[in-house]
């Protein structure tokens, strides 16, 4: 359905739980209250709202979590999305870390694609961002994940004095291996607002001064407002999520759902609409146009633009952990 922007909102980003198996610095620090799993949505629950946001236009789900893969029966979810007509693409956003024991049960169970988050490749530094010693797992991950065939793309935040060093290293991933490798510009959200983010132009022109001949690419390659380029040789691409700066807004095209069963319309700010006390069981078709109503409600309330850039004016007060990304 279209928002009062004429932007058409197709996606959803659903996050599935609020925990995590790592503590990335700028998203999950040490000491964060876990939620009570009664006050997360069941898969079931989750499974009858992908239902009515495919009646209001939604055709493409992002799981998400905290890390999604920690919940068990994860596969068993994307099976269920992907048997709702109108859903066209169920995709996840994962750290990689389970993805080597359970690429091949997700895509079998239909997962269309997989974004693994991976910050450096440097152990050293990954233990820095993430506190765990665990690279070396991801790195499984991002291989059993290209051998079920699934499209592949790595998200890549950037901190300077961090891993800003590093960017050309991540850029050879995309030598060899047929995925796309995006930096995604550190956004104020939570403890990201204490790093310094290096913004993509910079990013860009370091890639140009390497690869000269990169191009634009303008094929589709997946849901949001990222732009892509090319390398003439190179099995991938570089993509750019310019999340501070740039066309992002007026490329929208999604709503969030955190595990609690909050719709956000907007990244930035903390309005949500509380659809947890909406299930209700006894009447599945009542349910279903309540959850509808709230759903087209949550996208006509979507802001033009985001306001990272007048921090003061955010009211998103919440950690990405528990917003999914
Ligand atoms: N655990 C999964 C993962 O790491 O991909 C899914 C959830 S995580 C919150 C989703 C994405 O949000 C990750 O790629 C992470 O790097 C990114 N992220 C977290 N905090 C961020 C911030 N302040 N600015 C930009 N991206 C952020
Ligand atoms: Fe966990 Fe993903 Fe946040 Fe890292 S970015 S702490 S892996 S939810």
């Amino acid at each position: 359905m279209k928002d009062k922007f004429e932007r058409n909102i197709n996606y959803m980003r659903l996050s599935i739980t609020d925990r995590c198996n790592l503590r990335c610095r700028y998203c999950m620090p040490e000491g964060i209250k876990k939620v009570p799993m009664r006050a997360i949505m069941t898969y079931e629950e989750m499974t009858r709202l992908c239902r009515a946001a495919s009646e209001i236009g939604i055709t493409r789900i992002k799981i998400t979590g905290g890390e999604p893969l920690v919940r068990l029966g994860c596969p068993d979810l994307v099976r269920e999305i992907k048997k709702i007509p109108g859903i066209e693409q169920v995709t996840m956003t994962t750290n990689g870390i389970l993805m080597g024991e359970m690429a091949d049960a997700l895509r079998a169970a239909g997962l269309d694609a997989v974004n693994i988050s991976l910050d450096t490749l440097d152990p050293e530094k990954f233990k820095h961002i993430t506190g765990f010693d665990m690279l070396s797992e991801v790195l499984e991950g991002v291989r059993a994940s290209l051998d079920t065939g699934m499209r592949v793309k790595i998200n890549t935040v950037l901190a300077k004095g961090i891993n800003d060093e590093e960017v050309l290293d991540l850029v050879s991933l995309t030598e060899k291996y047929p995925l796309d490798v995006r930096f995604i510009e550190m956004m104020p959200i939570g403890e990201g607002g204490s790093f310094t983010p290096v913004f993509n132009d910079e990013v860009l022109h370091t890639i140009r001064q390497a690869y000269p001949a990169m191009a634009e690419d303008h094929s589709v390659h997946g849901n949001g407002p990222a732009s892509y380029f090319s390398m003439p040789g190179h099995e991938g691409t570089v993509g750019f999520i310019s999340a501070m700066h740039g066309r992002f807004c007026s490329r929208c095209n999604r709503i969030r759902v955190t595990s609690q069963g909050k719709i956000k319309p907007c990244l930035c700010y903390s309005d949500t609409i509380n659809i947890k006390p909406l299930f209700i069981e006894a009447d599945p078709m009542q349910e279903k146009e309540v959850l509808k109503e709230a759903l087209a409600r949550a996208v006509s309330m979507k802001p033009q633009t985001h306001c990272f850039d007048n921090v003061s004016a955010m009211t998103e007060q919440h950690k990405m952990v528990s917003i999914g990304g």
